[in-house]
């Protein structure tokens, strides 16, 4: 089987299915994403792998943190392979109090549910308030994990441009009105203000206000993921939304970035109602989320140097940026690409006239993978883009996955 046919199997699902004619309703929109499909083919050693955002947790002290663990399972071993409650462990809340106040968070540890990954997070909440043919705005383009999980739900997902400020209060503000008008329900806007996944834009503070202005004056939830705050490579982090709005947003945190992604823990900040509800649904889902991971995280946070951690962390993933935007320059000068303040993505723009989901398996057989912009959209869009991610490969790899593209790129213009 040619890569090109195992990707197109994988996402098209054409297997035979004696139950296809019983599958609920909501699963009709479910499909494998474009990067998950790719991984089988780009996880092969030989190719450089610009596609998946996969942190670089060979840059965490393994033995340190393995002591840790190790001590963690012989003194507290009862607790931790234990079932816990639904919001997670009081000790972990309080700390995750401590890592949001540097967004500028002012939460208790009443107001956090702890989440298997932010991942949930983003499911439970869905499940919160979108019936099917519900209005999720999101930005244009927006994170491919939150669009599969707005899909199961059956919600419409509506873009909203963004540019080198993130999202743009007008054009929020156009859509939202126009969607009344047409007396549609939204109910929430979805947005990654810090270091995008995939546009690696970051919105300004000035924006941060008024599109939870517009958002209250539409009584729309906002929903504020931000799994990359704390990566950026100049200067402090950047207030949260939250730390504005602590009844109209609800904000979604991640370990998976700052920490390690194994362990699968991220949480919920939330209005006092919501949060009542995301710990039945939470019950609902998984009873509570694995003691073991809670307090691996906990151990690791009061034993760890976990601020000297991120700081290191920013060098590293600066200097892959680096890599990666220099390498752009050198050899696809006709492309255009934003450079992120921090994060792990940059959000290319091909030279006029190519696709960059046509261009893939080419892309693949060169021995370099990315995701197709294709994948960040609801509707279709994004065939002139491509996501490069720079947090995995090390600087040289970055190099010579950008000049493999480059072959293909000058290949494909060409034709
Ligand atoms: N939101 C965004 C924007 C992400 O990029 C990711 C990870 N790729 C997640 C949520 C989910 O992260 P996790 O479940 O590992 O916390």
């Amino acid at each position: 089987m040619t890569d090109q046919q195992r990707i197109s199997e994988q996402t098209s699902g054409t297997r035979l299915d004696p139950w296809f004619g019983a599958y609920a309703e909501r699963t009709h929109g479910m499909r494998a994403s474009e990067i998950r499909a790719l991984f089988s083919v780009a996880n092969r050693p030989e190719v450089v792998s610009l596609a998946g955002g996969m942190p670089y947790i060979s840059g965490l002290p393994l033995d340190v943190i393995g002591e840790a663990m190790d001590r963690l399972i012989r003194t507290k071993g009862e607790t931790a392979l234990q079932y816990g409650s639904g919001q997670g462990e009081e000790s972990l809340r309080e700390k995750i109090t401590e890592v949001a106040a540097l967004e500028g968070v002012d939460a208790h540890p009443d107001d956090v549910v702890v989440t298997t990954g932010s991942q949930q997070g983003l499911d439970l909440v869905t499940r919160l308030f979108i019936d099917p043919g519900d209005v999720i705005v999101a930005e244009a383009p927006s994170y491919v994990g939150a669009l599969g999980v707005f899909r199961s739900y059956q919600a419409d997902v509506v873009h909203v441009e963004l540019d080198a400020e993130g999202l743009i209060p007008a054009a929020l503000e156009q859509t939202l009105t126009r969607l009344e008008a047409e007396g549609r329900r939204v109910k929430m806007l979805y947005t990654i203000p810090n270091f995008h996944n995939p546009a690696g834009v970051t919105m300004s503070v000035e924006r941060r206000v008024q599109v939870l202005e517009i958002c209250r004056r539409h009584h729309v939830l906002v929903v504020e993921d931000n799994p990359y705050g704390l990566l950026g490579f100049e200067g402090d982090p950047y207030p949260a939304l939250r730390s504005y709005d602590a009844e109209g947003v609800i904000y979604l945190g991640s370990f998976s970035k700052t920490f390690a992604p194994g362990y699968r823990v991220g949480f919920v900040i939330a209005p006092h109602a919501v949060r009542e509800k995301l710990v039945l649904a939470t019950e609902s889902a998984i009873l509570s989320p694995s003691n073991a991971s809670q307090l691996a995280v906990d151990t690791y946070l009061s034993t760890c140097d976990w601020r000297a951690q991120i700081k290191d962390y920013r060098e590293l993933y600066r200097e892959r940026r680096d890599a990666l935007v220099g390498a752009l320059a050198e050899h696809i000068p006709a492309a255009s690409w934003n450079v992120p303040a921090g994060g792990f993505f940059v959000w290319v723009r091909l030279p006029d006239g190519l696709d960059a989901k046509s261009m893939l398996p080419r892309a693949v057989t060169e021995r370099v993978a990315y995701v197709p912009g294709t994948a960040f959209y609801s509707d279709g869009q994004g065939a002139d883009h491509m996501r490069l991610s720079f947090c995995y490969p090390t600087p040289d790899r970055i190099r010579e996955g950008v000049r493999r593209l480059s072959t293909v790129v000058n290949a494909e213009a060409e034709l």
